[in-house]
């Protein structure tokens, strides 16, 4: 590993642990030890890290159609910083950057999803469970879940629809 791959893989930990990422997804994203991100995480949130099982697929996560367009929206925003359509892997410098964009833009009072929720998500694409899908109707990108507790349509629409 070269200093200037060690000093981007640092950089990449950090930002993760300041979204609160779980340690095991952090050190996979980044190869940094977890002794170390623990005390980062420590050092910046003032408490240790939560444990707990990750949640691996979205179908398991996504109750709702308000999590289902909130989703969309950090999918979207993940598929146009990455790399490629292909996704083979997860593209973790898109992850980081789409998660910093999805907060500033979700609204106040909506269900956003944590940074492990998107790493779901971006876990969901690599092993071909999502797809995004373009509505007609209101021209937005969105999920289609396999598996998911909701029809593959678009979420907006059928919040519009429940609302009139
Ligand atoms: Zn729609």
């Amino acid at each position: 590993m070269t200093a200037v791959h060690q000093h981007q893989q640092m950089a990449l930990a950090v930002a993760l642990v300041q979204h609160r990422a779980k340690i095991s997804i952090i050190h996979a994203g980044t190869g940094v030890a977890r002794p170390l991100l623990r005390s980062l995480y420590h050092e910046l949130h003032g408490e240790a890290p939560r444990g707990g099982p990750l949640a691996t697929s979205l179908a398991g996560i996504l109750k709702t159609r308000t999590q289902h367009a909130s989703a969309s929206l950090f999918a979207a925003l993940y598929t146009d910083l990455g790399a490629g359509a292909r996704y083979d892997a997860v593209d973790w410098q898109a992850l980081v950057h789409a998660y910093a964009m999805y907060r500033a833009l979700s609204p106040r009072g909506s269900e956003p999803l944590d940074i492990n929720q998107a790493w779901a998500v971006a876990i969901d694409f690599k092993v071909g469970r999502v797809t995004l899908a373009h509505c007609e109707a209101c021209q937005v990108p969105y999920l289609v879940v396999a598996h998911a507790v909701f029809g593959p349509t678009c979420p907006l629409c059928a919040l519009y629809a429940r609302a009139g």
